[in-house]
């Protein structure tokens, strides 16, 4: 059986196996993330990933779970019986919360639901791959001295800690996990409250608001920026 399509990229490849059945969909994201910087392998069924995945060393899986020839969640079930342990995103419908919920039960490590920003999925994948290097278990710092400390949900300015109600330090979180990456208010609504119960952005814009406020007390610079239309963007770079 042949790959169906193999792109490699640049030198310091990280590879992702994108599975999807919809063709134009497919090649889109496989454009995508090798813009992105990322070595693609694409494959269009089960019966592909299963075999790409196991001939060819892959860093991550971008899943599908409708595909034509078995159910995505079959396919990540059996792998995680077999102890394969790489990272996988799941792709879900947005009205499918109760197969993104099965999926996450099943052994994927995080999804993203249809329609989605190619830019949401990258820094979906950026937090993912970081996490599965093992960096991030703990503190992880960024420009002009701010610490965030993931375990202990605290956050620093240099010595001075802010202190944040847990509904901002997730959403802190959220947006600092995907630093420099721009991320949708919806994908934000959606980490933060519960489900697809329907939330007023408002709530989001008054959260930004506030965490905006906490760290201009102690920072000049912004640390969260607008994208008008889009969403917001954590504009501190992280240090490696
Ligand atoms: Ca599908």
């Amino acid at each position: 059986m042949a790959v169906w399509l193999l792109y490699l990229s640049k030198i310091e490849t990280v590879r992702i196996l994108i599975v999807e059945d919809e063709p134009r969909l497919l090649s889109s994201l496989g454009d995508g993330l090798k813009h992105a910087g990322y070595a693609v392998l694409l494959a269009p069924d089960a019966a592909e990933a299963d075999f790409t995945l196991k001939n060819y060393p892959c860093d991550l899986v971008v899943l599908d779970l409708g595909l034509p020839d078995r159910d995505g969640l079959e396919v990540l079930k059996s792998w995680r019986k077999q102890g394969i342990e790489i990272p996988v995103l799941i792709l879900t419908a947005r009205s499918d919360w109760n197969r993104r919920v099965e999926g996450l039960e099943a052994g994927a490590d995080d999804y993203v639901t249809k329609p989605f920003h190619i830019e949401e999925l990258v820094a979906r994948i950026h937090a993912l791959l970081r996490r599965a290097r093992g960096r991030s278990q703990n503190t992880t710092e960024y420009d002009l001295g701010v610490r965030i400390d993931f375990g202990s949900r605290r956050v620093f300015v240099g010595a001075t800690e802010i202190s944040l109600t847990s509904f901002e330090f997730n959403l802190l979180a959220e947006l600092a996990s995907a630093a420099g990456d721009l991320r949708s208010k919806t994908s934000l609504s959606e980490r933060l409250y519960d489900r697809d119960e329907d939330t007023d952005s408002n709530v989001l814009e008054v959260l930004v608001g506030r965490l905006r406020k906490k760290f201009a007390v102690v920072l000049s610079e912004p640390v969260i920026e607008t994208v008008r239309g889009a969403g917001y963007r954590f504009s501190l770079r992280e240090h490696v």
